[in-house]
């Protein structure tokens, strides 16, 4: 029988517990998770492709079903290209709803072998965010309960070392 695979695309500028709920959630439902880290032009990013790519192998290392790569172009393309049927893409608070409903919409028009599916993370990290992460790094407040340990360090490495929040 042909793998359920679904893509994870994403711009993980840094990968944070957000993202990581999203794809242990998505574990119990496909058996291949290909996360993408969309080299996105557009966007002024923190930290490199490679770097992005990086944090992510580090996280998954040893997760069965988790492969990692790196994406130039259309989302829908490399769906077709590994033969993915379904993008996964997580909903947050409301803020996600207009942007994630044009771009799944956008996509089915692009492909229409290719579906969309919105995980909702747990409520702990309903709010997380790769941008609010970096606001309270660039303001010194503590962001350990947000992204993994090696994440952090290298954050504070960048803006520098922060308060222990209390
Ligand atoms: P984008 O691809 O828009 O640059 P990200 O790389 O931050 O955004 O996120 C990739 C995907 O993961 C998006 O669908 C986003 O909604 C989702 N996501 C990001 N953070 C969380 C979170 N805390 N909980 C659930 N989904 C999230």
């Amino acid at each position: 029988m042909e793998k359920r695979r679904a893509i994870y695309p994403g711009s993980f500028d840094p990968v944070t517990y957000g993202h990581i709920d999203l794809v242990r959630r998505a574990l119990l439902l496909f058996d291949e998770i290909i996360i993408v880290v969309a080299i996105n032009a557009g966007k002024n990013a923190l930290f490199t492709i490679e770097e992005r790519v990086d944090f992510m192998k580090r996280v998954f290392k040893n997760t069965r079903g988790v492969k990692i790569d790196s994406l130039e172009g259309l989302t829908v393309n490399y769906a077709r290209k590994v033969k993915a049927r379904t993008i996964l893409r997580g909903l947050r608070a409301t803020s996600d709803f207009d942007y994630e409903f044009q771009m799944a919409l956008t996509n089915r028009r692009l492909s229409k072998e290719v579906d969309t599916v919105f995980l909702v993370p747990s409520e702990d990290h309903f709010y997380l965010s790769s941008r609010l992460i970096k606001e309270i790094a660039m303001l010194k407040g503590d962001i350990e309960d947000f992204v993994p340990t090696f994440v952090a360090k290298r954050i504070r490495q960048i803006y520098g070392e922060t308060s222990k929040s209390v």
